[in-house]
């Protein structure tokens, strides 16, 4: 069965959002199957986000992520890789549409609240990256 890989970052958690998060993907009908609060080295993060290193806020980025915590998470189900962005909504929360997490919860696209995958390869990866087999159910 198809998983994906979602974070609720620092901002999320700090601003008690993860249960609001949770409750969306698991009233769409999607299965928790792995879920840890990890505070990421910089290193760990520039991993997570190697595909934007060329990118300006690249650093910025890394760092707000290694203030963790990160409530890392996998979530099952068909489709979910791609369903699970939309509930997410736009990267930029000025644009994404109302009835979206980022749309609904967040305002600016550095403070944007979630991370999902953004299709099949980066899902596998991120997974492998974020967890060990014997934490995934
Ligand atoms: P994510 O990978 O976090 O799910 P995304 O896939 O919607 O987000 P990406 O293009 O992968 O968007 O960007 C990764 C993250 O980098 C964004 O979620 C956001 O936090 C940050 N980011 C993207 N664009 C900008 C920007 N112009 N300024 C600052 N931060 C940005
Ligand atoms: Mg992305």
């Amino acid at each position: 069965m198809e998983r994906t890989f979602i974070a609720i970052k620092p901002d999320g958690v700090q601003r008690g959002l993860i249960s609001e998060i949770i409750s969306r993907f698991e009233r769409k009908g999607f299965k928790l199957v792995a879920i840890k609060l990890v505070v990421p080295s910089k290193s760990f993060a520039q991993k997570h986000y190697h595909d934007l290193k060329e990118r300006p806020f690249f650093n910025g980025l890394c760092n707000f992520l290694s203030f963790g915590p990160v409530l890392a998470m996998v979530w099952e189900g068909e489709g979910v890789i791609r369903y699970g962005r939309k509930l997410i909504g736009a990267t930029d929360p000025s644009k994404s549409e109302p009835g979206t997490i980022r749309g609904d919860l967040a305002v600016v696209v550095g403070r944007n609240i979630i991370h999902g995958s953004d299709g099949p390869e980066t899902a596998k990866d991120e997974i492998n990256l974020w967890f060990k087999p014997d934490e995934l159910t």
